[in-house]
């Protein structure tokens, strides 16, 4: 009997679905951890409210002429009545006789139009709001139990954001009801641009909305939340009057402030309500926490936005060498940031976030002109010339504004296109692949290199390679550490370095650091380096004095 007791709690416990347990007489002895999701009832464990509902519904769908199933409205913990649907279950004791039942329950909700898209003043389906055909409380609810219970299963995590319009009834009162439903209709319009098709906004009722997010990482709800704030910025037009609002947005996130969807939405209230009384216009976390990690990262973007303007960054230059004649082949150029307050800061700690704050376009051209420039002036300086590198990012390389930024950087520096290369990486060109390669034949039809980074990481499809018009393969870091003692990466190198050879391509190995590694390299046909082994990056005077130098001076 306890091994059963024991099934049925953990059942309990790990069913996704709403479930409850009675005895025959249609009392309630046991309810899944969904059933206080998707009927609204805040609290933990059996609150009594959850169990009495639980017993209407056993009751209902217990009744001799019910036959198992019940359908109709019940008062859910939002004290509003909601639609139910009720399948009843048998489980017999030894003797055969049913000694539990079990209840599936779900709520009915109406489903969206044919293309996904929910309908605009759709007369008031059940589940949808009528004013801006967002989903309403009734489904967001639903749709906050079934991915709290997704991620419970998956490990996944999940962000709710409470949101509500700062000052909405001075727009009522000044301009009317009929210009304060316009504007909630603009609002709910905006909000759907800030989420993916997969995520949910709801407007749970008068100026409030929520949107639902499953999320990989903290970060991407601060990236949603600032998003939010920042589209209800641009003013509205009612009736010829422009008018500006604000949100407060209260965000709570599972499995880091509640294990239930319950809790999530209790504690994106309070965030919310501390947000309303913290100033307005802001978003807040529910932990303390992720406040602080919050605010550290739009502190960040604030003083990264400072250090253009303040010109704080600088381009370091890293060498790249041919093995066999210790001498200078080329260079990738480097960002480095001169914070005054922090000291230098890598760029795997700020491109991430220039990246997802909009900022890469103007940083990386930047580096870009810097960089042409640079090598302009070593060139007229009578140096050997060489090809620079610059890494491009994501947003970057599909910004339909690169072609012509990397044409009006090479006339005002007047650089040759030979002596630029640009540094992408694989991961950018497989969602279109099509459009890539037409992006990349216009680069290269101006006469510049193109090189792919960190070969070997990314989506690696061979089929795809040859159709790139690529010029160079750099193989990635992780493949050159091991070479010398791993028979398995010394292989997979190896298979790089042929493969490169059969496409006719230039390849260069990142990360030699030992004279093992260099060894194996020109060993194995792979003649250019870049590494630590011959020189860091450096700044571009150190760079200069390096160049001026015939052979390399190994560190
Ligand atoms: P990446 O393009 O793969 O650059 C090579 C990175 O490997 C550089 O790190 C370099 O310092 C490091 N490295 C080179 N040789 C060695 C070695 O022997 N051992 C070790 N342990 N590391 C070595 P860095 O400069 O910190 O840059 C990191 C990444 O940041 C770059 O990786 C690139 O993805 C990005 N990045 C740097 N500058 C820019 C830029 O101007 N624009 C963009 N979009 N990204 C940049
Ligand atoms: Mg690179
Ligand atoms: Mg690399």
């Amino acid at each position: 009997m306890s091994d059963t007791q024991g099934l049925v709690d953990s059942l309990l416990e790990n069913i996704r679905d709403a479930a409850v347990v009675a005895t025959p007489d249609g009392r309630v002895v046991r309810i899944s951890k969904a059933f206080e999701v998707v009927t609204g009832h805040v609290g933990s464990g059996q609150s009594l409210s959850a169990v009495v509902l639980g017993e209407h519904f056993m009751r209902e769908a217990m009744a001799p002429d019910a036959g198992g199933q019940w359908q109709g409205a019940a008062r859910c913990g939002d004290g509003r009545d909601r639609n139910f649907e009720v399948t009843v279950s048998a489980i017999d004791g030894a003797d055969g006789q049913p000694r539990h039942y079990l209840g599936l329950v779900r709520p009915v909700t109406a489903t969206p139009a044919a293309d996904g898209a929910p309908v605009v003043g759709d007369g008031g389906r059940f589940g949808y709001d009528t004013l801006t055909g967002l989903p309403n409380r009734d489904l967001f609810i639903d749709r906050v139990g079934q991915i709290v219970l997704r991620a419970n299963r998956t490990g996944g995590s999940v962000a709710l954001m409470m949101m509500g319009l700062d000052r909405f009834t001075l727009v009522n009162d000044a301009l009317g009801h009929a210009a304060g439903d316009r504007l909630l209709v603009e609002v709910a319009r905006r909000l759907r641009t800030c989420v993916r098709e997969t995520d949910t906004a709801v407007r749970l009722d008068g100026d409030r909305f929520a949107l639902v997010l499953a999320i990989a990482d903290v970060d991407d709800s601060v990236t949603v939340a600032e998003k939010v704030l920042s589209s209800v910025k641009e003013p509205f037009n009612l009736d010829g009057q422009e008018v500006v609002v604000t949100f407060s947005i209260g965000i709570s996130v599972l499995p880091v402030d509640a294990d239930s969807g319950a809790n999530l939405v209790k504690h994106a209230e309070h965030a919310l309500h501390y947000a309303k009384t913290s100033g307005r216009n802001q978003y807040q976390f529910f932990s303390k926490d992720m406040n602080r990690k919050a605010r550290s990262r739009l502190e960040l973007e604030t003083r990264l936005r400072r250090a253009l303007v303040n010109e704080e960054f600088v381009v370091f230059y890293q060498p790249k060498v041919s093995a066999d004649r210790d001498a200078i082949v080329g260079a990738e150029a480097l960002i480095r940031w001169m914070d005054p307050e922090r000291g230098m800061i890598s760029p795997a700690d700020f491109i991430p976030v220039a990246e997802e704050s909009g900022q890469i376009e103007p940083i990386g051209s930047w580096v870009l002109w810097k960089s042409c420039q640079q090598n302009k002036l070593w060139q007229d300086a009578g140096l050997a010339p060489i090809k620079v590198s610059v890494n491009v990012s994501a947003r970057q390389f599909h910004s339909r504004t690169l072609l012509d930024k990397v044409v009006e950087v090479l006339g005002q520096t007047g650089l040759d296109p030979k002596w630029l290369e640009l540094e992408i990486t694989e991961s950018m060109l497989m969602n279109d692949v099509d459009g890539a390669v037409r992006k990349m034949k216009a680069l290269r039809d101006l006469g510049i290199g193109l090189s792919i980074d960190d070969f070997g990481t990314g989506y690696s499809s061979l089929s795809y390679l040859g159709r790139f018009p690529i010029t160079t393969l750099k193989i990635d870091r992780a493949f050159i550490a091991d070479v010398d003692t791993n028979a398995k990466t010394a292989e997979i190198a190896r298979a790089i370095i042929g493969l490169s050879r059969g496409l006719n391509l230039e390849v260069v190995a990142e990360g030699a650091e030992v004279a093992a590694h260099i060894n194996f390299l020109r060993d194995n046909g792979c003649d250019t380096v870049q590494g630590f082994y011959y020189s860091r990056p450096v700044a571009a005077d150190e760079f200069e004095k390096m160049m001026r130098q015939s052979v390399m001076v190994r560190t």
